[in-house]
């Protein structure tokens, strides 16, 4: 059965690429996409890189367990230390939790080197499958390497749906990713995650050994939010409902630059669709890519806004009119049936009604797309989980932090290329979820948009001003980060270390010990939050977000590292004229 929604927002959106596109117009080839090749697999925006000695792709769950018994009789044998890790061949988290540790290169065998390791990356996109459903019941049982939209496509075949708010943004994630971060929509004291409606798991461990588990268990309870700890999720079942609940779902977009903010709602609506879907700056015609390339270029490469007068007011402005793009919904357009249509063109509305899954996520498809697919801008996320007693604080010092540090060197208003979002949970009783244990979790989330082509040699224009909140939210409001959406550094600050910010931690490690003594599932990363070990410093290493700099030569060339005004306990990198 079909359900219809009706988002609400403020009216003033408009559609960003229009005016982005605006600022130069030079056409540039895109920048290839990342990929997987051989070993050698990174992040969506190529900023992330891991390389295995293997790559394994099962198709079953019996698959996926003859391979890691497989690979453990092999590094038994030759004396090697296993390490393996499950994603995709191109994965969405900005940090290394995906990857496996680099082997060391020895021409010696393992025995006389003393230090041997055998990494194997266990890609999921072939156990993506659809296995069941029970009609009855509204269950549906899938691979965990299925993306979310086309469980959401699934659903929305079968005239069911999740509830309101429990989907990701993005459809191009996958539920097994999603399931082991925590990553969530918005509701309000209820189902914000795909978790929630989570029934079963079926799970392999590091012994290759194959366990069914109900939702109400320790083990569900050590998976949902593990990062992939404790076993790799191979199926799992999901309970849909026919017509949706409305949940209190609001999504609050904020941008402190311009004080303007905008809200996202959805609920369920009797009437009837008219073709609405999520669609944040998902697809984009092909001549608009290298448009957009050059418009990043231009705008980053201004480091010291020089072009400050003319890009503020373009940047303002593009600001003003695009504030609700991360909510961003549209009605695709309808051309006379001789022209046929055209895929990705949409009219973005303010308003509008559509079903449930069309809501609840979008993904580009295989079309071109501004921040997915090789397209040219590269989306900088930074997030925490906060209490909502906490908000009232936090908003208050990140309204001083943009006051202060986007007024240096004169110029005229200030404007970031992106914005702060607030999204709502409910408490979680997973032991490594970001939200373990909290009683009114709110996620406080910052983004940025870059050019991807650019991204590795400079950062994004005013970024620092995000360092600062970044810092601020991990130390003084003690935030948890979202493991997909945050870099080394965060996770390895050595005055604000993580281990003991998660309740039942020390659950988690029994489990661990329990179903992968060996350690053969631990990511390098999470070994360093476990011994609370410190980011080391090194040239350039606030570029790459694996320190926060403590002087200038771990900034992007030219750039200094200096106290922030209005948190100076805080550095960050800045270039010259906004010092
Ligand atoms: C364009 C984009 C959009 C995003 N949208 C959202 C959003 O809407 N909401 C949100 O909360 N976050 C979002 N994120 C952040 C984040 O990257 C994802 O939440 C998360 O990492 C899932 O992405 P993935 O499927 O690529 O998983 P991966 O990055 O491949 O994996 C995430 C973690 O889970 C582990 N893992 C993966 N599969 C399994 C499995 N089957 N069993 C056990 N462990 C596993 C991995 O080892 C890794 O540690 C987005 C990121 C990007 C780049």
């Amino acid at each position: 059965m079909a359900t219809s929604f009706a988002p609400r927002r403020a009216p003033n959106a408009v559609a960003v690429r229009a005016l982005t596109l605006a600022l130069v117009a030079v056409a540039l080839p895109a920048p290839r996409p990342a990929r997987a090749d051989g070993g050698s697999y990174a992040s969506v925006y190529g900023r992330v890189g891991c390389a295995a000695d293997a790559v394994v792709t099962p198709s079953s769950t019996q698959e996926l367990a003859d391979a890691i018994k497989s690979h453990a009789t092999a590094a038994k044998a030759a004396g090697a230390a296993l390490k393996i890790r499950a994603t995709h061949a191109v994965f969405h988290s900005s940090s290394s939790f995906p990857c496996v540790p680099p082997s060391p290169a020895s021409p010696l065998p393992c025995a006389l080197s003393g230090s041997c390791g055998r990494g194997v990356a266990v890609f999921t996109d072939r156990l993506a499958g659809v296995l069941g459903a029970d009609a009855g019941r509204r269950r549906l049982r899938v691979q965990a390497g299925i993306k979310v939209a086309e469980l959401l496509a699934e659903c929305k075949r079968r005239g069911w749906a999740p509830p309101i708010g429990a989907g990701t943004t993005y459809g191009g994630l996958t539920l097994g990713g999603v399931l082991a971060t925590n990553a969530h929509d918005s509701a309000y004291n209820g189902p914000s995650t795909l978790a929630h409606i989570v029934t079963e798991l079926t799970w392999v461990d590091a012994a290759g050994t194959i366990h069914t588990s109900p939702r109400d268990s320790d083990d569900a309870r050590a998976l949902l939010g593990g990062i992939g700890l404790v076993g790799i999720i191979a199926e799992v079942e999901v309970a849909l409902q026919g017509t949706t609940n409305a949940t209190p779902h609001l999504s609050v977009t904020w941008h402190p630059d311009i004080g303007l903010y905008s809200t996202f709602t959805k609920e369920a609506t009797g009437e009837a669709s008219t073709g609405a879907r999520l669609s944040p700056l998902a697809t984009m015609q092909p001549f608009e890519a290298p448009l957009l390339d050059a418009a990043l270029k231009a705008w980053d490469g201004d480091v010291n806004d020089v072009a400050g007068p003319v890009f503020g007011a373009v940047g303002c402005l593009s600001t003003f009119l695009t504030s609700p793009t991360a909510s961003f919904i549209s009605v695709p357009v309808g051309l006379p049936p001789l022209v046929g249509s055209v895929p990705g063109l949409a009219i973005p509305v303010s308003d509008g009604v559509g079903d449930a899954n069309d809501m609840l996520g979008c993904s580009c498809g295989g079309l071109p797309c501004a921040w997915d697919n090789g397209g040219p801008a590269a989306v900088e996320p930074r997030e925490f989980v906060i209490e909502l007693s906490d908000l009232g604080g936090w908003i208050a010092d990140t309204r001083r932090v943009y006051e202060q540090e986007l007024k240096q060197g004169g110029g005229g208003k200030r404007c970031l290329l992106g914005f702060v979002m607030f999204q709502f949970g409910s408490g979680s009783d997973a032991w490594l979820a970001t939200t373990s244990g909290m009683r009114e979790p709110v996620h406080v989330i910052t983004m940025l948009t870059k050019s991807r082509a650019l991204s590795y040699s400079l950062p994004a224009k005013f970024g620092f001003v995000h360092d600062i909140l970044e810092q601020m939210s991990l130390c003084k409001y003690g935030g948890r980060p979202h493991p997909g959406k945050n870099s080394e550094r965060t996770f390895t600050h050595p005055g604000c270390p993580l281990a003991d910010r998660y309740p039942q931690m020390g659950k988690l490690l029994e489990a661990q010990a329990r179903y992968d003594p060996g350690l053969v599932f631990e990511p390098p990363l999470f070994a360093r939050i476990k011994a609370r070990e410190g980011f080391r410093l090194s040239p350039g290493c606030d570029l790459r977000k694996e320190c926060f700099c403590s002087e200038d030569a771990h900034c992007a060339a030219g750039f200094s590292c200096v106290p922030s005004r209005a948190f100076p306990q805080f550095r960050a990198c800045k270039p010259p004229a906004l010092i």
